[in-house]
């Protein structure tokens, strides 16, 4: 009996945060999770490289002692496009992503870990975590130096040790290789899940929702009662036996999903919408991606492609455009308040959906309250500068002016 997976993939920006950096996406045969890291748009970028490398390989053709290779040669080339994206445009130096990503073949699984994204397990109703987090709390407690409780509240919970897309390094990924069962349930997350919600409460919801959909909603939910620090994302899929799988439409989510109007809870239809973006983001062959959804070769996939790449151009040029536009908007500067603090931001006091067009540039020690009042209500309006010189220039007259 053939196995295929039931599958639903939910994301959502949280309460805190300004925009979506997570990514998700579950299709016939991937499943993947990432959580990007950066400032300004890097890290939303980042988890978007990451999904559009591996979202190419979700196919049912590939040999099951190739597919570990496979997400390995993926990961590698996203750290590659990282990594040489960053050194391009300075701004968005140290932008890289957590990614945890399973590729099937048959019964078998191949999965390939980095960061503190987390792959669950939920077999015969006990939740097994599969994934050992590359955190400095986890290193702590593989060393006996405190305890996986202490580590829970432990100040430096969400010190990353490894991510994709940090250094020229060769990446350092996580590998196994398991046997699928029909009736498991698999779970990948982001912190935004894990760090807001106990495991047995996930555990909980995995057991009691039957529907991979509702179940990953509830877990969103469970996630923003919890406080909703971090953008959430999930991904459910349940192992089944059914002779035609049950989900056959990818679904994409969070930053990755190109509708970023409405980056929370459904997901885009498309994997190559997915590409799409990336493709414009980082300059990628939009021709070698057609040529990778030309060779799925199963025909109702192959219709699903055709579809997809009829809108991809389009898409791809939309894309650009907006690309185009923010690159603009990060040759502005002005002074705002930061917090109770003066501070000079990089682009323009806008957002664009979900995508803030600024971020500090730098933050000063003048604070608010300390100005005179006219001062102060410059400052809040926000004062437009030509450039960061033009910006400290400001800076220094307001200094002057504090008391
Ligand atoms: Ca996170």
């Amino acid at each position: 009996m053939a196995i295929s997976l039931d599958y639903a993939a939910r994301s959502d920006v949280g309460l805190i945060r300004a925009n979506n950096q997570d990514s998700g996406y579950a299709g016939p045969n991937l499943l993947v999770l990432a959580d990007g890291m950066g400032g300004a748009a890097g890290g939303d970028i980042a988890s978007s490289v990451a999904v559009a490398h591996l979202a190419a390989l979700d196919g049912d053709d590939h040999g099951a002692d190739d597919i570990l290779g496979l997400l390995s040669d993926a990961l590698t080339a996203a750290h590659t496009d990282l990594v040489e994206y960053s050194r391009a445009r300075p701004e968005l130096a140290g932008l890289g992503t957590t990614v945890v990503a399973m590729l099937v073949s048959g019964r078998t699984a191949a999965m390939v870990h980095i960061g503190d994204s987390r792959a669950y397990l939920l077999r015969d109703g006990v939740l097994h975590q599969i994934t050992k987090d590359h955190t400095f709390v986890q290193y702590l407690v593989d060393t006996g130096q405190i305890t996986p409780a202490e580590a829970e509240n432990h100040p430096q919970r969400s010190v990353i040790l490894r991510v994709l897309g940090d250094s020229s390094e060769t990446v350092e990924l996580d590998e196994t290789v398991r046997e699928l069962k029909p009736g498991d349930r698999w779970l990948l997350c982001s912190d935004g899940l894990s760090g807001m919600v106990s495991d047995e409460t996930i555990a909980e919801s995995l057991r009691e929702v039957t529907d991979p959909g509702r179940c990953a909603d509830e877990l969103v939910d469970l996630a923003l009662r919890g406080g909703g620090q971090d953008n959430v994302t999930v991904v459910v899929a349940d192992v089944t036996e059914d002779e035609t799988g049950p989900s056959t439409v990818p679904q994409v989510v969070g930053a990755a999903a190109v509708d970023r109007a409405r980056p929370t809870r459904g997901g885009s239809s498309a994997a190559a919408r997915a590409a799409a973006l990336v493709a414009a983001h980082t300059g990628a062959d939009l021709g070698e991606l057609e040529d990778d959804a030309r060779d799925v070769d199963a025909p109702p996939r192959r219709r699903w492609w055709v579809r997809a790449v009829a809108v991809l151009i389009p898409l791809a040029l939309l894309v650009t455009g907006v690309v185009l536009g923010y690159e603009w908007t990060q040759t502005q500067y002005y002074v705002a308040p930061d917090g109770d603090y003066v501070a000079i931001y990089q682009g323009v006091p806008q957002t664009i959906g979900p995508i803030e067009l600024s971020s500090v540039a730098e933050r000063t020690v003048i604070r608010i309250d300390e100005l005179p009042p006219f001062a102060q209500s410059r400052v809040e309006r926000g004062i437009s500068a030509v450039s960061l010189a033009d910006a400290s220039t400001i800076v220094d007259e307001l200094s002057r002016e504090a008391r």
